[in-house]
């Protein structure tokens, strides 16, 4: 009688250790659900006088005008840039 009881409560302190446990180990591991995000160097945006959008840089047409560096979307307004 007295060991089944014993046995009872030994029960409980496993089942609250296994517990405890669980919640230390989700509390570890939830954190790194996301590991680093990939660190993307996100392009620098550049604006196009022409057209007034905005492009990534490293799609941009690259041109030095007037020792000014100046980006297009397209050759097509490159070439209305050119123009004026
Ligand atoms: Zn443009």
């Amino acid at each position: 009688m007295f060991r089944g009881f014993f046995r009872l409560i030994f029960i409980f302190i496993v089942i609250y250790i296994a517990y405890f446990l669980f919640r230390v180990y989700r509390s570890l591991t939830q954190p790194r659900k996301k590991p680093d995000p990939p660190r993307r160097i996100q392009g620098e945006m550049v604006k196009d006088d022409v057209c007034n959008t905005y492009i990534p840089k490293e799609e941009a047409i690259r041109e030095i005008r007037d020792g000014r560096e100046v980006f297009f979307c397209s050759e097509e307004c490159r070439r209305k840039s050119r123009a004026r």
